[in-house]
């Protein structure tokens, strides 16, 4: 077996969160957060970390087909990193396109000769096993999730496994309702399908895919990102506690050509992808005449609007949680900021104090809000872009806050002063970074936040319910929040407008993307 070697380590500008240009030097803090954040104040925390020895982690992971663990057929591993500490955490198989032959083998056969016969009652009780055992095993999940792609315990433990169990739980409760779902007519699984996700919610986005496909009584075979497998191979696990009959769910690890190996194999009915837009593209090509049922979750550039009546020190919160969680490595992040004018100064003078009190660092401390970025490659391309807005003459402000002297942390950052035409208010940058605009009135807040090639979420804050209404009825994103941002639901479902890409995730919707002819 031969193994990939560890990445560099980034060059210290990057790996310290600070743009390259003499420019952008951190402002100082509010005189009184300042105070409040020394260490022998009254407001220091001391550490909690979660115990790593939750995850038993093993230190090497074979491909999960038919319902056992094989290794792969090139007998090569790749290593996965813990992205606070650069340190291995375990080799895992690099699959190829003959073990996306196999798994869809398994899935065909697992479809046809056992799932598709099974009562939907009985399809049920398996996921709702699923998600009694993702319960019990939560702390197990959380702890490994976190070490391996950098999100703070706080989140793994109360988001990211808490809803990976509620999105079995839910369509579990469909499995046995099908012919509700699709009123008048007999729905149908569609048979195998290939999923293909990405590193940012890695079990969730897991659940997101497998939940549905299975309750509609169809049968998966599911690529995780490379650089985040581990939360995936003890689900893997969880399927044979559960006794999921073999093949009904097979798990591949490999690279990108094998997620496209799945994707365009004449056996995979339907295509479930989230990941980038340029990826999404290439799948929506790869398969582009055969018939194939798809759905594409992809990038995003969300406007979290805040109008002038809006209750502010909410509203601060709200803009903090849009763009921060999960270090703003989230499709429907809030990254753009657009502001009222008349506000403008006061809301960001109250986000800067709200800024300055995060806890960057240790994704394992119980207190920490931002962790780790999840790899090297996704640090350069916040630091590319960064480098960007600095360029393009955006005013940059960061916290003085104190980073890890390991690991990839990127700090805080703020852009005002930002164009619409600058790159950092049009791409995304899947990393802790805002970017804000202002806006006049109703009519321009609207047509900004539309100028995006993009359409997954928004955000509006106002006391007014009536302009709620009014502007969320215009503003071309899947989701629009009021007065909250980044609410999730199984019963809700989720999905993109114009290179957001399209199809839905989660609720009804969500399920209909499981049958055919829905
Ligand atoms: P990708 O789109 O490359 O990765 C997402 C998934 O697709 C991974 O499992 C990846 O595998 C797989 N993949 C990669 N290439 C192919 C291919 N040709 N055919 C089929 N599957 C493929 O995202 P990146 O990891 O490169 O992130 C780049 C940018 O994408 C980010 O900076 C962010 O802007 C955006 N992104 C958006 C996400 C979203 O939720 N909408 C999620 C992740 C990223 P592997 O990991 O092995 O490469």
């Amino acid at each position: 077996m031969s193994s990939e070697q560890p990445p560099k380590r980034p060059e210290r500008a990057a790996r310290r969160g600070a743009p390259s240009t003499p420019t952008a030097a951190a402002t100082p803090v509010a005189p009184h957060v300042a105070s409040a954040l020394a260490a022998s104040s009254p407001w220091a925390y001391a550490p909690a970390p979660e115990s790593k020895e939750l995850a038993l982690i093993r230190p090497r992971y074979g491909l999960f087909i038919d319902g056992q663990e094989r290794a792969p057929a090139s007998g090569e591993v790749v290593i996965t990193y813990n992205p606070a500490t650069e340190e291995p955490l375990a080799e895992v198989a690099k699959g190829s396109a003959e073990d996306a032959d196999r798994a869809i083998s398994a899935a065909e056969r697992a479809h046809r000769k056992t799932w598709s016969k099974l009562a939907p009652r009985e399809r049920a009780k398996f996921l709702y096993r699923i998600s009694r055992i993702l319960q019990e095993r939560s702390r197990e999940f959380a702890v490994t999730e976190t070490l391996d792609s950098g999100k703070p315990i706080r989140e793994s433990r109360d988001v990211d496994v808490p809803l990976a169990a509620a999105h079995f739980w839910y369509y579990a409760g469909w499995a046995d309702k099908l012919e509700y779902a699709v009123p008048g007519r007999r729905p149908e699984s569609h048979g195998v399908v290939g999923q293909v996700i990405p590193w940012n919610f890695p079990l969730l986005m897991l659940a997101w895919k497998i939940a549905p496909a299975l309750a509609a009584g169809n049968t998966v075979v599911l690529k995780p990102a490379s650089t985040t497998p581990l939360t995936a191979l003890l689900f893997a696990e969880v399927c044979r506690q559960a006794d999921l009959p073999p093949g009904v769910v097979n798990i591949i690890t490999g690279p990108g050509e094998m997620g496209m190996a799945i994707a365009t194999d004449p056996r995979v009915a339907k295509v479930a992808f989230t990941g980038s837009t340029s990826v999404g593209i290439k799948i929506a090509q790869g398969i582009a005449g055969h018939g194939k049922a798809l759905t594409l979750e992809l990038g995003g550039k969300a406007a979290n609007i805040v109008f002038d009546d809006a209750a502010l020190d909410q509203a601060v919160e709200g803009v903090i949680n849009g763009i921060f969680f999960n270090q703003g490595e989230v499709c429907c992040a809030g990254s753009r900021l657009l502001v009222q004018e008349s506000i403008a100064e006061e809301f960001v003078a109250r986000l800067k104090d709200r800024m300055a009190t995060l806890r960057v660092g240790d994704p394992m401390d119980k207190n920490t809000d931002v962790g780790a970025i999840n790899s090297l490659a996704q640090m350069e391309t916040i630091g590319e872009l960064v480098a960007s807005g600095v360029a393009e003459g955006a005013e940059l402000w960061q916290p003085g806050c104190v980073l890890p002297d390991r690991g990839w942390f990127y700090k805080p950052t703020l852009f005002t002063n930002v164009a619409q035409s600058h790159r950092i208010a049009r791409e995304e940058i899947f990393g802790p970074v805002l970017s804000t605009i202002t806006f006049r009135t109703v009519d321009e807040a609207i047509e900004k936040a539309n100028n995006t090639a993009y359409g997954l979420s928004a955000g509006i804050w106002t006391e007014k319910g009536s302009r709620i209404l009014q502007v969320a009825a215009q503003l071309k994103a899947g989701v629009v929040w009021a007065n909250t941002f980044n609410r999730f639901d199984p019963t809700s479902p989720f999905g993109g407008y114009k290179e957001s890409g399209y199809g839905r995730e989660g609720g009804l919707q969500g399920l209909h993307a499981y049958l055919r002819g829905a």
